[in-house]
């Protein structure tokens, strides 16, 4: 069984530790994904009950195990702390010293407040002190902080929390846009709107290295 503090105190060797945490229950991981799945495959059932929808259709027959299974093991899979993708670091022997960025990363995620899809891109940048991470681990950061009920200024701020416990580094930034379907395609039905968030740690608070960043994050990435 995994204890909640394994879930929340995500504290690396140099003892930085993730602050913005999701409100979880102390019995989170008290049962299987699969017992998850067969308990929320009930209660989608009894939503469509309830709705009036037959589910003796052929049509809507499977419909509550694939939303139990997708909210198990896709979307809200980064819930489960063995999904963690490990990211391991190495030595910067080449003594790059300038800041790098990885950007466009794609984020889904799914708005805590309405359960409905956030959409957008991720802008990752850190300045190494030593220690380098792989590129694609950035993305599956992204990924695995992403897939939780989430709020995007929580998403923000563990992603720069996290890659600063692996580069044992203070200088990470995280710029999100992002759009959120329970404002684009509901209430207010704004399609065009987008939602902005950033953290910028240590260097990064400095307005030239600030600066520095959003303008690669505009580069057009020609090839
Ligand atoms: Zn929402």
């Amino acid at each position: 069984m995994i204890k909640k503090e394994e879930f929340q105190d995500e504290i690396g060797d140099n003892h930085f530790s993730l602050s913005a945490k999701n409100p979880i229950r102390d019995d989170a991981f008290a049962i299987s994904d699969d017992e998850k799945i067969e308990k929320i495959k009930k209660d989608v059932e009894n939503i469509l009950l309830t709705l009036g929808m037959d589910l003796t259709d052929d049509s809507l027959k499977g419909t509550p195990n694939r939303v139990a299974k997708m909210f198990v093991k896709e979307i809200f899979g980064g819930l489960n702390p063995n999904k963690k993708p490990k990211a391991s670091t190495f030595d910067n022997n080449y003594k790059y010293g300038e800041m790098l960025v990885e950007k466009n990363i794609i984020v889904y995620s799914t708005c805590e407040h309405h359960l409905l899809p956030i959409i957008g891109r991720a802008h990752v940048a850190y300045i190494s002190n030593g220690r380098v991470i792989g590129l694609s681990k950035m993305n599956r950061i992204v990924e695995y902080y992403a897939k939780r009920p989430q709020v995007q200024e929580r998403l923000t701020m563990q992603i720069v929390q996290e890659l600063q416990i692996a580069l044992g580094t203070e200088d990470v930034a995280c710029v999100i846009d992002a759009k959120h379907l329970c404002v684009n395609s509901r209430g207010i039905s704004d399609i065009e709107s987008s939602t902005v968030t950033s953290e910028f740690g240590g260097k990064f608070k400095d307005p030239q290295s600030r600066r520095e960043f959003l303008d690669y994050i505009k580069m057009e990435t020609k090839f």
